[in-house]
């Protein structure tokens, strides 16, 4: 890497700036090479800028409770410098490169995340909670593979969009949550990069680490100035984002509530958006299945993650006949979940990611439980400190229970059974959201049945939470607007025009 380049300050109009610290905090000894700074600046220009003291916030380590980094809190001004930035690249060298050189880069991205692969695994478990198993096995390789797929399309969009030409859309802000830090920002960066575009973009407050070691790796790979901009804070900084009157595009993925005021904000506004939301998805098990492998089925769609994520499958139907039998299977093999420290390779349940979000989970199995749901949890011990909550069950809900109709966001799975398949269906489809559900059954020609009538994005069916970045993935209803991933995911960032044929 070149620290020549690491300390070029890019300018920026604040005061009291003091310049970061450039040694290297260190990962535990058993987690290799995996550094990181102390604090960090924002990411401008293809540079960081100066640390501010006095606009910073702590990022926590969620297994300890200890402050793991300083971040800086992107001002108006700082958002507008970066918008400036992104402007000028896309006007400029970026903007007219072929695809062909987009996809070099792409490629480039794709393949160092690839080589340091582990580093940023260990990161992401150490600043978002989640176990190192999911890191290394699942988020840092899907977030390479993402790029490598958009890599491929960047020099061949004319066949994504037959009889149309595209033209990028130019600058897009671009917000995302903390649940999937790295991987939510490759699907946003990846897409966006392949049709043309700049962005600024915004990470979860509680989870900028991998955003911005993502920054160096840009660096060394050489990608030019301005094409990609980081600013970290909280939600005041992505509002100066989504107000910009100069962006051309906003990606937002985060909570239904954040998504309706975002998209009140731009109601005026004739502005391309595209909107990933919250989710309430439900795993349909029928008394026809493999009971065992559902199971497991199960304790991914609802454990994996700690349960934060948008598409958990945190309402099991379970048909009549056979919900006992699951029942005990379930709490059986939860008595089995490993919980505790996120960079243990045996850890299945790690921390949850705030402090926030623990008493957003812990507020929510209380209203569970005073409605009149009966509550079973893990029994095993949690650790001393740190943020952590039980694999948890709720029984004897009903569909107008609190706890079946919100996101909770946490590993809390409700239990409801039916006896038809069209009750599981009217059941299934019977919340504000829309994002994904699940089909467990031995009949092909159910799964068929079952998948056009549910009202989601995502259907899976005899597995959960799969993800490729072939497949579109996206919400209806109060699930979202858009598409990312696949050739869907291009078109969130094109403007078409008719050319009446081929290209
Ligand atoms: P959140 O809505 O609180 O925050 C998301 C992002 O928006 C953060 O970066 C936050 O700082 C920013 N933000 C907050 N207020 C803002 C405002 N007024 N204007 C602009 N930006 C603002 O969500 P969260 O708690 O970080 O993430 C969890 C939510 O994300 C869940 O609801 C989950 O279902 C959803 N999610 C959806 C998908 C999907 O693909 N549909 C994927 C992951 C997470």
């Amino acid at each position: 890497m070149s620290q020549m380049k690491l300390h070029d300050q890019s300018d920026r109009s604040t005061q009291k700036s003091i310049p970061i610290d450039w040694s290297y905090a260190e990962a535990p000894e058993n987690t290799s090479h995996a550094t990181f700074l102390k604090s960090y600046g924002l990411f401008i220009n293809g540079s960081f800028t100066n640390y501010d003291e006095s606009q910073s916030f702590n990022s926590i380590n969620p297994a300890n409770g200890e402050v793991l980094y300083r971040c800086t809190e992107a001002s108006e001004i700082d958002v507008d410098i970066a918008v400036k930035a992104a402007r000028a690249s896309f006007e400029g060298e970026w903007g007219n490169f072929s695809g062909t050189q987009r996809s070099h880069y792409l490629y480039r991205i794709a393949r160092m995340l690839q080589e340091r692969a582990r580093e940023f695994a260990v990161l992401e478990s150490m600043d978002g909670g989640k176990p190192i198993r999911e890191s290394r096995d699942i988020d840092i390789p899907l977030a390479a593979a993402y790029f490598f797929y958009y890599a491929g399309w960047a020099d061949k969009l004319p066949y994504a969009f037959p009889g149309k030409s595209s033209k990028p859309l130019g600058v897009c802000a671009q917000i995302i949550p903390w649940n999937f830090p790295l991987l939510m920002l490759a699907w946003k960066i990846a897409p966006a990069l392949a049709c043309g575009n700049t962005v600024v973009l915004k990470p979860a407050e509680t989870t900028s680490l991998t955003a911005l070691k993502f920054c160096e790796l840009l660096q060394d790979i050489g990608l030019p100035n301005g094409v990609v901009n980081i600013v970290t804070g909280a939600g005041k900084t992505g509002e100066y984002l989504v107000q910009h009157p100069d962006i051309d595009k906003i990606a937002f993925t985060g909570s239904t509530g954040v998504g309706k005021l975002i998209q009140q904000s731009i109601a005026k506004r004739q502005i391309s958006a595209t909107f990933e939301l919250g989710g309430k998805g439900a795993f349909i098990l029928f008394d026809d299945a493999a009971l065992n492998e559902a199971v497991e089925g199960i304790i991914n769609a609802i454990f994996f993650n700690q349960g934060h994520v948008c598409c958990a499958g945190s309402r099991l139907l379970v048909q009549e006949g056979v919900a006992e039998k699951v029942i005990d299977l379930l709490k059986n093999r939860m008595q089995h979940l490993i919980i505790g420290d996120p960079l243990d390779k045996n850890t299945d349940i790690g921390a949850v990611n705030s402090k926030t979000q623990l008493e957003t989970i812990q507020r929510y199995v209380a209203t569970g439980i005073k409605e009149g749901a009966s509550c079973y949890e893990c029994s095993g011990s949690l650790p001393n400190s740190g943020y952590y909550f039980p694999p948890t069950l709720l029984t004897g809900v009903s569909q107008s229970s609190t706890v079946v109709q919100e996101e909770i966001f946490g590993p809390i799975l409700t239990i409801q059974t039916f006896r038809t398949t069209d009750e599981a269906i009217e059941k299934a489809n019977n919340t504000p959201y829309g994002l994904a559900n699940g089909i467990w059954t031995d009949k092909g020609s159910k799964i068929f049945y079952v998948g056009s009538k549910l009202k989601s994005g995502v259907v899976w069916s005899n597995t959960y939470n799969k993800f490729d970045p072939t497949s579109p993935f996206g919400g209806y209803k109060e699930s979202g607007k858009g598409r990312e991933g696949g050739i869907s995911g291009l078109h969130a960032y094109v403007k078409l025009v008719n050319n009446g044929g081929m290209n």
